[in-house]
């Protein structure tokens, strides 16, 4: 047996929830990297930075209702301030509130990272174009991000815009500003360019879509695999479901060997955030 670690999901009391996860163990998944979801998503309108902590605390629970369960999937919580919620926040609040809201958020993830609750902070920019004022306001709220990671000794998760060599070069840039490795720093929903993320420094969470683990195979092991599966009740087919990385894992077992996915899996989670994959 190996160990089968999805990178980036999330779960929803709303949604399948813990069902997820028992569907994920039948398929042979073990571990999980729980992401918090965005607050809008929990019917939370924050407008001070405690109004994340039940954001944080709703990840949290949910982590350790899975570790206390006989299901056999450990969950790591990773948290943070999704970085669109600046587009929201500053049409209530202007920007100027909207980004301190958006730091103050951040640093109470890296409070629980400090109580050994979450293993990372999630921080990013947006995906879609937004003004130049916002890109450059979300650039210094993720670089405060990768700050408190530094600080607290962990890693960041990325959220940002689709990325290319030039792109993965400035988040790597960023990084080093911030005091923070680039091994530090996983591009989450990343393209399979192991070797370009490789020579930043950075991991990509290479999503498990079709194809692209097997492209990011051709060139090396150095990923991880993730489905961002959402857990959205409202929209339930909309993603990769909770069994694509265990599946997909064991169909390539077939093709590239077990060794590979031995580092996909267990060394190179284990390596970024500090964490324990064990079996
Ligand atoms: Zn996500």
């Amino acid at each position: 047996m190996i160990p089968i670690t999805d990178n980036h999901i999330h779960l929803d009391r709303r949604g399948k929830g813990i069902l997820a996860v028992k569907e994920f163990a039948r398929a042979g998944g073990t571990h999980i990297i729980l992401v918090s979801k965005p607050s809008w998503t929990l019917g939370i309108h924050a407008t001070k930075p405690d109004d994340y902590k039940p954001v944080f605390e709703e990840t949290i629970g949910i982590a350790d209702e899975i570790n206390r369960s006989d299901i056999g999937v450990m969950a790591f919580p990773v948290l943070g301030v999704h970085p669109a919620e600046i587009t929201i926040l500053t049409d209530r609040m202007g920007q100027v509130r909207a980004e301190e809201l958006m730091m103050g958020g951040l640093e109470i993830a890296q409070r629980f990272v400090y109580e050994k609750k979450a293993i990372a902070i999630k921080t990013g920019r947006p995906h879609y174009d937004v003004s130049e004022s916002v890109w450059d306001a979300s650039n210094r709220i993720m670089g405060y991000g990768m700050a408190l990671a530094c600080d607290a000794d962990c890693a960041v998760q990325l959220h940002t815009e689709t990325v290319d060599a030039a792109a993965i070069a400035d988040l790597a840039d960023i990084a080093r500003k911030s005091g923070l490795p680039p091994e530090k720093v996983v591009k989450h929903h990343a393209p399979p360019l192991v070797h370009v993320f490789e020579r930043a420094g950075i991991f990509p969470g290479v999503h498990a879509g079709k194809g692209a683990i097997e492209t990011a195979l051709a060139e090396g092991s150095r990923f991880m695999m993730e489905t961002d599966y959402i857990d959205d009740p409202e929209r339930p087919g909309a993603v990769l479901g909770p069994k694509t990385v265990p599946r997909r894992t064991k169909q390539l077992i077939d093709r590239f060997g077990e060794e590979m996915f031995w580092k996909v899996h267990k060394e190179i989670p284990e390596q970024v955030y500090g964490i324990e994959i064990v079996l």
